[in-house]
């Protein structure tokens, strides 16, 4: 806390963050015991799906989306080797599975909230940001993933998850970290794949 505010201080200083913003979004960027313990719990249970389906051939990243009421709408693993599809990445096929069974595109205004084992790509931000869905709570850091596994995880501006609080969705991130690095580590060691475009620059 205390290195974010003072990197918040830095910002406002630079004229990037408005003392309202900074104050608005330290504050909703806390969980509250009980949505700490039950972000804990989920995302737990999502790793160890993640490393059973793992074993299935499905890529090392878990999605789940639950309702208000804390019942689970939809669960979904990566899927790009299995579907060739560079865009079913777990969150994509999870907002898209969430909209099919609640039968709309917008899943704003419904308290939905997205538990993911790693933090959103930058293709799955942007899923995210255009499906409505109000709160992610994820695992692992980007940074962490591109070190185990060497996936590209995207560019991402700094301030990120301000540009998501204007538009009202919470991010968390860092949840049970240590068990979802460890799946990845048990991807990687296992010889799967780690897909990316062969071009030049990721040779
Ligand atoms: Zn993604």
């Amino acid at each position: 806390m205390k290195k974010i505010l003072s990197l918040l201080t830095l910002f406002m200083a630079l004229g990037f963050v408005t003392p309202a913003m900074s104050a608005e979004t330290i504050n909703t960027m806390i969980m509250t015991p009980d949505e700490k313990l039950q972000a804990e719990k989920i995302i737990m249970e999502l790793h160890n799906h993640n490393n059973e389906r793992i074993k299935q051939g499905y890529g090392p990243f878990v999605a789940a989306i639950y309702d208000k009421d804390g019942n689970l709408v939809a669960e979904t693993s990566n899927t790009v080797i299995k579907d060739k599809c560079p865009l079913h990445h777990a969150e994509m096929n999870c907002i898209r599975e969430a909209c099919k069974k609640l039968g709309t595109y917008d899943l704003s205004n419904k308290g939905l909230k997205m538990y993911v084992t790693a933090e959103p790509c930058v293709m799955c931000a942007g899923g995210i940001m255009w499906s409505g869905i109000d709160t992610v709570y994820y695992s692992v850091n980007s940074k962490d993933v591109q070190k185990i596994t060497g996936f590209d995880e995207g560019y991402k501006p700094l301030l990120w998850k301000v540009q998501f609080k204007k538009r009202g969705i919470n991010m968390y991130g860092g949840i049970e970290e240590e068990a979802g690095k460890a799946s990845l580590d048990t991807y990687v060691l296992e010889g799967n794949k780690v897909y990316k475009p062969e071009r030049q620059d990721n040779k």
